[in-house]
């Protein structure tokens, strides 16, 4: 404000001095009309003194209705996905699926040219030019997943730039080498994860790429005793937490609230499909399709919304056998109206119809500012930060935050306490039976008994019989309330009143019961499998990482996160993790890139009269005409701070700027000069 008062200041000033000479309306018969106080006609307007003061009262006068305006208009119908809106007009570059294995091809190219001698594939595509041998490395990756690719190349990355700065080979990898770089990581205080993925690391290395590796190197007796170490003192994992019964309840009765946004209320709805579909919100990351399957609305279920998810946690495995994983979502929960068909409603004022969602879509966009659908997928991170957000404005949030893994896990933690056996709680949670054939969890069929089971007890919640967040043992009520009277105000749960306080001796009982079943059901625990080879325990945590805990980032498929730093699980360097997270994804291709036989190879499709610059946000690369002296690309736009000179040569046809690779390269007097002293240049050396 003092900005604007000092600039309208300014402008009086500069502008009152210009009253020397005389103006048209200050002469004769327009003198009378529009003049000064003496001998004017018509009676004059007040005029301001001190623009500042005036400003001041008007500050006082007009602003205060205003904010009340926008407040009242902020409380009528919240935006808070105006917080979580991704801008569209950036145009940040999206490869398609096969760019980005493109891109990954390039990456592990990088990697195996470290030494080229020291793998099997290495020997083999040494010689072959650039095209083939990116074919062959494309070929060897063949059904890993974006994001187990992206995973270990930060590692195997983090690796070599590791040996090269210690100027060494890492490759073949032997017991020396792998002994050394632990031995970095555990005095660089990295992570346990780090440790165990450069173990992982090493392991891809030599059985996808065929990086020679010595067979005992990880299991050298330093090797071992730092990650026993590391695992001795691991931090304990974070159980995600459930969601209290008022919340789920508060989250349905704003589907239909104008409190919230349409766009907020979608968000909603897809929240409640994974949490009444017991899902991690990355399985509604790729969807084949919705399937809407509603009945009469009866007391018990107005029928079911079918979702089959094309991305979830064991796609890999399940999708080879040709099998989907079907998520059967009870349209009717906990509270009165059924969730289900406002959800379809909602999805109907968004203009996205449910069941005209198409085969690969996620079933949730992340919003753009105007209220609509952008097109970026909704990731788990993103998808919790908003969701968190929508609950936090909620009465009933109880100011514990909330992970991915909280919609999967509100209902399965309620079968437990509930105490449903462990074959119908595996198959709802969607887990392999143990000793099973695990096409009983994909079957669509063998879900109906459980979810008919699942109900039932939502239902028991519904009516107040089963309190799932009340103490253990006074979980079920004697004399039930209806939910209703319970969820209009949280402070008078049950629990807290002391109606249903258990007793010390009933509580111990019930607290070993349901908290047994409540633990195994889900997860194995890692120390119970004390005498398992340490590779398998490795394995199993990594299984783990990506499952029911809330410590790791739940992106076991990572289809699609082409932004993200492929180092960013690690750091790549301690201390610095994402605060350039935008650049360090390029300078790690271009450090690895420096550390192999590649490292003064250029991309061939770039002409002598131009240098490659790449937006850091968008990824676009543009060209910049050698010797420019404006500091224009070609395509019109200037380069500065956002864009860094772009050395390294992984890169897809999608990152090129048309506009530039199109135009002329010459677009102004320096890059004219270049030129011309270049060609004089070569016609003084031809003709000599
Ligand atoms: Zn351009």
């Amino acid at each position: 404000m003092t900005n604007v008062r000092s600039a309208t200041l300014d402008a009086v000033l500069t502008h009152s001095g210009s009253g020397s000479f005389q103006l048209p309306w200050e002469i004769g018969v327009f003198a009378e009309i529009f003049g000064t106080e003496h001998g004017r006609i018509l009676p004059m307007v007040e005029r301001v003194a001190d623009p500042g003061a005036t400003i001041e009262k008007a500050e006082a006068s007009t602003c205060s209705p205003m904010v009340e305006s926008v407040s009242g208009a902020h409380n009528h119908s919240r935006k808070l996905f105006l917080g979580h809106a991704v801008s569209t007009e950036l145009g940040r570059v999206h490869p398609t699926p096969e760019e980005q294995l493109s891109l990954m091809a390039q990456r592990f190219e990088l990697i195996l040219a470290h030494s080229f001698e020291a793998s099997v594939l290495g020997r083999r595509i040494q010689d072959l030019d650039r095209e083939e041998r990116l074919a062959k490395i494309e070929l060897a990756l063949g059904g890993k997943s974006l994001g187990t690719l992206k995973k270990r190349y930060g590692q195997a990355a983090r690796f070599v730039t590791w040996a090269n700065g210690e100027n060494m080979v890492a490759f073949p990898i032997a017991g020396q080498v792998a002994e050394e770089y632990l031995q970095h990581l555990s005095t660089s205080a990295a992570r346990h994860s780090a440790l165990t993925g450069a173990i992982e690391s090493m392991n891809f290395l030599h059985h996808v790429l065929g990086v020679d590796m010595d067979p005992r190197a990880c299991l050298a007796p330093v090797v071992q005793g730092i990650l026993r170490k590391a695992r001795k003192n691991r931090p304990p994992k974070k159980q995600a937490r459930a969601l209290k019964v008022c919340e789920l309840l508060d989250l349905e009765n704003a589907l239909t609230s104008h409190d919230y946004s349409a766009i907020d209320r979608f968000c909603i709805g897809c929240f409640l499909a994974a949490v009444y579909g017991r899902a991690r919100l990355g399985d509604l990351r790729v969807i084949e399709g919705v399937l809407l399957d509603f009945t009469e609305n009866q007391a018990d279920s107005c029928g079911y919304l079918e979702v089959v998810s094309l991305s979830h946690k064991c796609s890999m495995a399940s999708n080879r056998q040709g099998l989907r994983l079907h998520l059967v979502i009870p349209a009717k929960g906990i509270g009165p109206r059924c969730w289900g068909r406002d959800f379809v409603q909602v999805a109907k004022e968004c203009g996205r119809d449910l069941d005209k969602i198409s085969s690969g879509e996620p079933l949730l966009y992340m919003p753009d500012v105007h209220g609509g659908f952008s097109d970026v997928p909704a990731e788990t991170a993103t998808f919790t930060a908003w969701i968190a957000e929508i609950l936090g404005t909620m009465p009933s949030f109880c100011g514990e935050r909330i992970t991915g893994h909280t919609a999967k896990h509100t209902l399965l933690e309620w079968m437990g306490k509930a105490g449903l056996d462990l074959d119908n709680q595996s198959l709802l949670g969607h887990h392999v039976l143990v000793g099973r054939n695990s096409a009983l969890t994909y079957a669509r069929d063998q879900q109906s008994s459980p979810v008919r089971k699942l109900e039932a007890m939502l239902s028991d919640v519904r009516l107040g019989v089963f309190l799932p967040d009340v103490s253990r043992s006074g979980m079920f009520a004697k004399n039930p309330k209806p939910l209703g009277i319970i969820s209009l105000a949280p402070q008078d749960q049950p629990g807290e009143s002391g109606q249903a306080e258990p007793s010390p001796v009933v509580s111990e009982v019930g607290e070993s019961t349901a908290d047994r079943v409540g633990l195994e059901a889900e997860w194995e625990l890692p120390n119970a499998s004390e005498n398992m080879s340490e590779e398998m325990w490795y394995k199993q945590l990594a299984d783990d990482d990506g499952g029911a805990f809330s410590d790791a980032p739940d992106d076991a498929i990572g289809l699609g996160v082409f932004d993200k730093d492929p180092a960013a699980e690690d750091s790549f360097e301690p201390g610095s993790s994402s605060s350039s997270e935008s650049s360090s994804d390029e300078s790690l291709d271009e450090k690895v890139q420096a550390c192999g036989a590649l490292a003064s190879s250029s991309r061939s499709d770039v002409g002598a009269e131009c240098s490659v610059y790449q937006n850091r946000m968008t990824k676009k690369l543009h060209l910049l005409p050698r010797g420019s002296s404006s500091n224009k690309f070609v395509c019109g736009r200037l380069l500065d701070d956002k864009h860094r000179e772009f050395v390294g040569g992984v890169m897809v046809a999608s990152m090129k700027c048309i506009s530039c690779h199109r135009g002329k390269p010459i677009n102004d007097v320096g890059a004219l000069c270049h030129a011309l002293d270049a060609a004089s240049k070569r016609r003084r050396t031809s003709g000599a």
